[in-house]
């Protein structure tokens, strides 16, 4: 039985002040039954001001982003060590934000996949076909080459500590969210790729979220769906009644 995750990523909103009253609103009210996990990305800048928030709360704090390399001359970047070193616990990698607007590639991705691993921070990958390649047929193939890309190396018995996040470009921050049909189809797809590259037992272990405009209204009948275990939140993880909203539309 897979444990759904809810996830928010602030991507690059809030503020200090704005980002701690959100977070003590989330611990107050949310009241884990053991069926969800639920975990924060803000910024990198928030993290730090943020774990203490968190620490004896069954919310997990993750990152956005990080780079593959241990320290060194990387003007602007942050380590895997460094998010461990305050406390994060999962890192979201390969957006496609990050890979359509801060051109990264699979190969990079997976480097850092391998970095994050190894310090046992969680990845949550991120693939997603953009509206063109959907309308041209292509996104199984999009998504197969992204998935198996940036998890290229990475062994059965590590799988586990990852998530896969479906987030067709086109639904992302834009209102048009998948139609049950469409997740559910490529969450399938996506599990029987991890079954051929590895087995059923691991297929059936990984978490695959989907992401896209998921708000309260539509978020019951995604999270209902067979193969969707939970949902990577942008825009409505902002907002405690939304984010909290979404959290009460997983599956009892
Ligand atoms: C995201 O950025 O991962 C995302 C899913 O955004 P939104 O929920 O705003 O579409």
């Amino acid at each position: 039985m897979r444990k759904v995750l809810i996830a928010g990523n602030w991507k690059m909103n809030l503020n200090r002040q704005a980002a701690v009253s959100l977070v003590e609103a989330i611990v107050q009210r949310f009241a884990s039954e053991g069926t969800v996990d639920l975990a924060l990305c803000p910024p990198f800048v928030y993290l730090e001001t943020l774990a203490p928030l968190l620490k004896d709360s069954s919310v997990a704090l993750g990152a956005q982003n990080m780079y593959f390399e241990k320290s060194g001359a990387f003007t602007g970047e942050v380590s895997g060590e460094m998010l461990v070193d305050v406390g994060c616990r999962f890192v979201i990698l390969g957006h496609s934000e990050r890979r359509h607007i801060l051109g990264e590639t699979d190969a990079m991705i997976n480097q850092k996949v391998h970095a994050a691993l190894e310090l046992g921070l969680r990845p949550i990958l991120c693939v997603g076909e953009l509206l063109a390649e959907r309308e041209a047929g292509q996104t199984e193939a999009v998504v197969r080459q992204q998935m198996t890309g940036s998890l290229a190396g990475v062994s059965a018995d590590q799988m586990p500590n990852i998530v896969i996040a479906y987030e067709p470009v086109w639904a992302i921050g834009t209102g048009k969210v998948a139609t049950p049909e469409q997740a559910q189809s490529v969450h399938a797809d996506l599990r029987r790729m991890i079954e051929e590259c590895y087995n059923a037992q691991v297929a059936g272990a990984v978490r695959i979220q989907y992401g896209g405009s998921v708000k309260p209204e539509n978020a019951k009948e995604l999270l209902s769906l067979e193969d969707v275990d939970g949902a990577l939140v942008g825009g409505a993880s902002l907002k405690v009644e939304d984010f909290l909203g979404i959290v009460a539309g997983v599956p009892k």
